[in-house]
Order: structure tokens, then C-alpha cells, then sequence
């Protein structure tokens, strides 16, 4: 193994989704929905690949429609404008998106800071480019951005911010003022943005979504990034996509195309129809998720939890302390033999690895009657 990838093992979603099956536990681990998503997505899909026309190479931006479909929804929820022949780029899910403007934009030795605790993809993408990860942590019980810490963690280095809102695995979503108080950052010591909004439509309680790009001098600095998987409940399909300047997406695109070139090729039709169906399906989503995480969030409570309410994604934390643990890794690994319940240990999206141990992660994506299940699962065992 190279020594750029050195520690990266393998990912934690993989090891505990085995676990998960290996025990048949039910599975609040790795975060995907137990559900189909919108009908006529399917059926697109179903009907791209009878009709002969997609199942060869995409061209390599992502098939026309897809590509407005997306520039489209852009305009739509946001007001803003990406021209879908040069601002937009369709790649193998935002991972992909993730990784190739990491490659492209940082050159070895370049800082990246990026919000702990972080996704773990965003580690291995940094040090694939050659970076160096900067984490300034969020921290219970709100998991509120520190602008004190992020404005500290910038260096004469720092190349590049890498932000997540809504964020996994805390479900914070970055507030008006924490979002100003970024693009000032990136403002003043002239960075570039990545933005990963895989999240967009799962927020709670009204808090709304704002790309950071919306911010005044971030248009030309900042690559946005979001997918299909968790909107239209597709995790594994991997269509996702970029928006930035022409200039971005093309050094974007320069390091996407040797990596898969194109992907998905029937999917994306699809995904274009399920981005244009009406604002009533993306409310249903919002709320069906939001009674979810209420459904969730009361039961572990009833466990005896500290738990932490999110207001996006869906994911919900707690500390396992008030149960008498405090190694989040540990109680893990026990759970699943212990009641047929697979939950994720943050301790993994952390460099202050001290911080995330007491935490750990549940998915509530799940049909009710399953995270009934889990939470009867756990009341019996604890
Ligand atoms: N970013 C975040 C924050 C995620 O939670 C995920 C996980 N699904 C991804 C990116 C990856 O998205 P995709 O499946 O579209 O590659
Ligand atoms: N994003 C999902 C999660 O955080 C899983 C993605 C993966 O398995 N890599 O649980």
C-alpha cells in the first residue's frame, strides 16, 4: 500500500454493514433508505435501458438532459444560474465529485480544512490528492461551527475549504451567520470552496438549506457538489454532480475522466426526471424523514441515550456515556451480538479522536416498523 494511504484501512460503512449482515442485526449503520424512491424514476430507468439508446457511454459531461435538469433545479431552489453546458458536470455519485476536485485543486503539501467530525471519504480524498487534512471540530451538544477555530486553522498553506452542510454525521446545517462568516474566510485569504450537499432536501423544522456559492464573492470560487442517492433514495445508482465556473469544471472534469470517464448511463435519464417532479415530493421527503427522526430520537431517549437532535440528513447522535460506556468503537462492535442493532462509532470521522469516542451513530431511514424493532431491540438489552 502507498504510504498516501497508509491508515486509511477499510471504510467503516463496509465493515459494519458485513457485521450487520454476518449477525443479521438491523442495520442503523451505514445510511440508506429500506424504501424505493418516486416511481417514475424507476420506471425511466427501466424504460432508458429497453430503449436501446442508453446503455453505452454517456458522453463524458453527463448526458443534455441530465446535465439541465440539474442547472434547473439550481435555479429553482437556490435562484442560481449554471450553464449546463459548461458549469455543470454529471460524475459516478458526489464521492466521485468528491475525490476528482480534491485531485484537481490541491497540490501536494496544500492544506484542506474541513469539518470534524468529517466524512471518511474526505480523508482518503485529501490524501490522495497529497494534502493535508485540517479538521476544526463541532462540538456537542449543538455541533455549532467555532469561526474562532476555522479562522485559526487557516494558514499560509491552506489551499482549499471543504464544507459539508447538512452535515454527516452531526445533521447540522450551517446557520446564515456561520455561512457568512465562511465565505469571509474564503474571501480574505483567497480559497478555494468544495461544498458537499449530498444532504440539500433533508432538513428539519423549517431550517433551510442556502449553498454557500449563494454568498457574495463565492461564484468564482467554489465547486458545489451534491446526488441523487439521498433525495431520491438511489444510494446506489452514484449519479451525482458538480456545479462551478467553466474554469472549475474543467479541472474537475480533467481528473474525473481517468478515473471512471462516465458512469451510469441508463441512471441518468432518470435522475433528470426525478429532478423535475413537483415541490410536492421533495416536501413528503422532508417530512416523512422528519417524523422519522422524531420516532428515532424519542426511542433512544427511552433507552436512556443523551441524545442529540439533528436538523438535517439522517443520521441522529448520542453518547453512549449515560449508558455506563465510553468507548464508541467498543459499543459497536458489542451491539450487534448484545440485540441485533448495527450503529456507526463517530470515532472514525475524527483526528481528535477523543472527542468522537463517546459517540455514535444511527440511520433512521428506515420503515418505521424496523426502527421500532431497534429501539424494542435496545430497551430489552439495556
Ligand atoms: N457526502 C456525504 C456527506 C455523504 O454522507 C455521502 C454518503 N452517502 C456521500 C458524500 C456520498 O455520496 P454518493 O453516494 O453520491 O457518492
Ligand atoms: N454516506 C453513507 C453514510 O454516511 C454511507 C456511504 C458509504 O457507505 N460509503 O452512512
Amino acid at each position: 500500500l502507498a504510504a498516501r494511504l497508509e491508515g486509511l484501512g477499510t471504510t467503516i460503512f463496509a465493515e459494519m454493514s458485513a457485521l450487520a449482515v454476518a449477525t443479521s442485526s438491523i442495520n442503523l449503520g451505514q445510511g440508506f433508505p429500506d424504501t424505493d424512491g418516486p416511481e417514475v424514476m424507476l420506471d425511466a430507468a427501466v424504460a432508458a435501458i429497453r430503449s436501446g439508446k442508453h446503455n453505452q457511454y454517456p458522453p463524458g459531461p453527463g448526458i443534455a438532459p441530465l446535465r439541465e435538469a440539474v442547472s434547473q433545479h439550481q435555479k429553482r431552489f437556490y435562484d442560481l444560474d449554471f450553464d449546463p453546458e459548461t458549469e455543470v458536470l454529471i460524475t459516478a455519485g458526489a464521492t466521485e465529485a468528491i475525490a476528482s476536485a480534491l485531485l484537481a485543486l490541491v497540490e501536494p503539501g496544500d492544506e484542506v480544512v474541513a469539518l470534524e467530525p468529517y466524512y471518511d471519504s474526505y480523508a482518503a480524498g485529501i490524501a490522495m490528492a497529497g494534502g493535508v487534512r485540517v479538521p476544526v471540530t463541532l462540538r456537542v451538544p449543538d455541533f455549532r461551527l467555532d469561526v474562532d477555530a476555522l479562522r485559526a486553522a487557516i494558514t499560509p498553506r491552506t489551499k482549499l475549504l471543504l464544507i459539508n452542510s447538512p452535515h454527516n454525521p452531526t445533521g447540522t446545517v450551517l446557520t446564515a451567520d456561520e455561512l457568512r462568516a465562511i465565505a469571509e474566510v474564503a474571501n480574505e485569504h483567497d480559497l478555494l470552496v468544495v461544498t458537499d450537499e449530498v444532504y440539500e432536501h433533508l432538513t428539519f423544522d423549517g431550517a433551510p438549506h442556502v449553498p454557500l456559492v449563494t454568498y457574495p464573492g463565492m461564484r468564482e470560487r467554489t465547486v458545489s457538489i451534491s446526488s441523487a442517492g439521498k433525495t431520491f433514495a438511489v444510494t446506489g445508482w452514484k449519479i451525482g454532480w458538480v456545479c462551478a465556473t467553466p474554469e472549475l469544471v474543467t479541472a474537475v472534469r480533467t481528473a474525473k475522466q481517468f478515473l471512471t470517464y462516465v458512469s451510469g448511463g441508463p441512471l441518468q435519464p432518470a435522475v433528470a426526471t426525478a429532478l423535475a417532479l413537483g415541490d410536492e415530493y421533495y416536501d413528503e421527503l422532508r417530512a416523512s424523514l422528519q417524523a422519522k427522526r422524531d420516532r428515532l430520537c424519542a426511542g433512544l431517549a427511552e433507552v436512556g441515550f443523551d441524545v442529540f437532535r439533528p436538523q438535517g440528513t439522517y443520521f441522529v447522535t448520542t453518547d453512549v456515556r449515560a449508558l455506563g460506556y465510553d468507548d464508541g468503537v467498543e459499543f459497536c462492535r458489542m451491539l450487534p451480538q448484545r440485540c441485533g442493532v448495527v450503529a456507526i462509532p463517530h470515532e472514525v470521522f475524527y483526528d481528535h479522536v477523543e472527542v468522537g469516542r463517546p459517540l455514535v451513530r444511527w440511520a433512521f431511514c428506515k420503515r418505521d416498523e424496523v426502527l421500532d424493532e431497534a429501539v424494542e431491540r435496545l430497551q430489552k438489552a439495556f
